[in-house]
């Protein structure tokens, strides 16, 4: 039994927003925040009283809504050590490996640079919730602003790694571009074809995609499917490096 609540919000054009919640303490954490407004009202929705703000890079649609937030809520802000810019009112910063305790439960630090040099990434493994910011999203990952492919691909791997029935919480809602990619480059994939028209029917009600199991994007998301032998086949490259085959995709997806 997952001892957290969840409450997904929409914002701006296609960004996502969590709150974390722990009836057992009370204790209430809001996953980025590009729009105070949008936490604010998703926060008089549930009821719940923000205790936590949880920074994943350092981008606005991700931290224009932190100060307000912050003097709203009186919420502690907590996200990466400042890598490339600064982030306006962190009371604490996290590195790799980093631990801290959210309502009794642990939650992991995973640096995941590639989409920025800042980039974390929060891990719960007691309730398997991944949160991922802009690196790895719906059958998608993050444009590479701030570090190369082999940065990215070594990031990605990192969240590989973790149980395959990991829930994954990204920030965006991308997925039907993203999904018009995976095919061009990964045609033959029969469980590509099935998600393909699953998520094109969700979007048609207006539902969200997000968030979908580590095992599904493992099965779909081209860029964690440098090793599958008909992508590699699709682009030439039967015999390449994981990372220069993921740097191919990625090149490609920028110029779809
Ligand atoms: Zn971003
Ligand atoms: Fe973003």
């Amino acid at each position: 039994m997952s001892k957290l609540e969840i409450h997904q919000y929409s914002y701006m054009s296609d960004n996502y927003g969590v709150l974390l919640h722990a009836p057992s303490s009370g204790e209430t954490a809001c996953i980025d925040c590009g729009d105070a407004q949008a936490s604010l009202a998703a926060l008089q929705n549930t009821g719940w009283s923000l205790t936590e703000i949880w920074v994943t890079h350092h981008h606005a649609d991700h931290t224009a809504g932190v100060m307000e937030l912050k003097r709203e809520t009186g919420a502690t802000v907590i996200g990466p050590a400042p890598l490339s810019q600064n982030i306006d009112g962190l009371d604490e910063t996290l590195n790799d490996g980093d631990t801290f305790v959210f309502a009794g439960l642990e939650v992991h630090t995973i640096h995941t640079p590639g989409h920025t040099k800042d980039m974390i990434n929060f891990y719960l493994p007691d309730e398997k919730l991944l949160f991922t910011g802009d690196t790895l999203f719906t059958m998608g990952c993050g444009r590479l602003f701030e570090c190369d492919a082999n940065t990215m691909h070594e990031s990605l791997a990192k969240l590989t790694a973790l149980p395959p029935d990991t829930l994954v919480y990204s920030s965006h809602e991308y997925t039907l571009a993203n999904v018009k990619f995976a095919l061009s480059v990964d045609p033959q994939n029969a469980a590509l074809l099935t998600r393909a028209s699953h998520v094109e029917a969700l979007r048609a009600d207006g539902k969200p995609t997000v968030p979908s199991t580590l095992q599904e994007e493992l099965d779909t998301n081209p860029f964690l499917r440098t090793t599958d032998k008909n992508i590699r086949e699709l682009l030439d490259m039967r015999t390449a490096d994981n990372a220069d085959v993921f740097a191919e995709i990625r090149l490609r997806k920028d110029n779809f």
